[in-house]
Order: C-alpha cells, then structure tokens, then sequence
C-alpha cells in the first residue's frame, strides 16, 4: 500500500528537489565531473581494481553516473531521492512509493519495495532531508500491537552495543511496534 504524503510535506520535498538539482548542475560545470559511463556500482569497483583507470578519473565518472540516473529516476517517476547509499539508491515516489535503483548499486533495473526497505529509507529520508514528517508516513501502531523489545519504539537501534550509529531495526520492520502475536 502507498504512503500518503501531506501536500505541505510534498511541497518540502518539490523545493528540496529543485535545490538539490541547482547543487548538481553548478557542480557539473565547475568541471569536476566526467563523462558518466556504463555499468553499476559493483562494475565500477571492477573497473578500478583492473588498474585501468585513475580513482580520481573512477570516481568523477561514478559521481556522474549517480547524477545522470538520479535525473532521470525524479524525472520519470516524479520522485524524490530519499537515500544516495551505501547500497541502492532510494527513491520516495509523490504517489507514495519506494523505490530502489539498483543501477547504483548490484543489478540494472529499478524495483518498488515494501516492509522493512521501504520505512528504513524513509528514516534516513529524514535523517538526509531534514524533513522528518517522513517518518509520519511509516504505519503507526495498531492496537494490540506492542512495543519493540530492541529498538524500544525508536525504529532504530544499533545492531551491537557500542557500535556508535544507530541503523534501522530489522526486528520490527523499523516501525517500532510488532504486531498482535
Ligand atoms: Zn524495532
């Protein structure tokens, strides 16, 4: 099921992207980027530790990879980018869904996700955008249900003590709460 976004956080998350989009656009003419070139994450870690080319030059056609599809995902699904990685990047659709490009990361395709993927990229949607209404958009509890044992209702946790960052909960498909057993 869809999320369903307020229009005030829609409207948030429209001037965000036209920000963002501006940041882009200077940045690729100051000249620090490449031509972008094909393949996904993994290839290019491939390509660089074949030695064939610099990790300056690597990393300029990644960057500009990442931005070219990033354009284009907004584009084509009226999206948001919720999360740039590590791991795929994630998007918010303006109809409420999540999705993954997997370009960016191990595969060549982009897939809708559910449950636990999609409320952790709203959390780090949050955390990135500073709009935390996004985590409004996550199922809040239904009655019966109880409180995460793990994440005490937080939604995230870190996965050992100590560890330092907090990462969504898996126990609790990062929305605090666990159903009626
Ligand atoms: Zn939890």
């Amino acid at each position: 099921m869809p999320f369903q976004i307020p229009p005030p956080v829609l409207e948030r998350l429209r001037a965000r992207r036209l920000e963002q989009r501006q940041l882009r656009a200077a940045r690729s003419a100051a000249g620090a980027l490449r031509e972008p070139t094909g393949g996904n994450f993994i290839d290019t870690i491939r390509r660089l530790f074949a030695g064939a080319s610099s990790v300056e030059e690597v990393a300029g056609q990644y960057v500009a990879a990442m931005y070219a599809w990033q354009d284009e995902v907004e584009d084509k699904y009226d999206a948001f980018l919720l999360d740039p990685g590590m791991g795929p990047m994630a998007y918010l659709t303006s109809d409420g869904r999540v999705l993954e490009d997997l370009r960016g990361w191990d595969g060549d395709e982009i897939v809708e996700v559910g449950g636990f993927r999609a409320h952790s990229a709203l959390i780090v949607g949050a955390r990135n955008t500073r709009i935390v209404e996004l985590l409004e958009l996550i199922p809040q509890p239904p009655p019966g249900s109880s409180v995460c044992s793990r994440c005490n209702g937080e939604r995230v946790a870190e996965p050992v003590p100590g560890f330092g960052t907090e990462l969504p909960c898996n126990e609790c498909d990062a929305r605090g709460w666990i159903d009626a057993a």
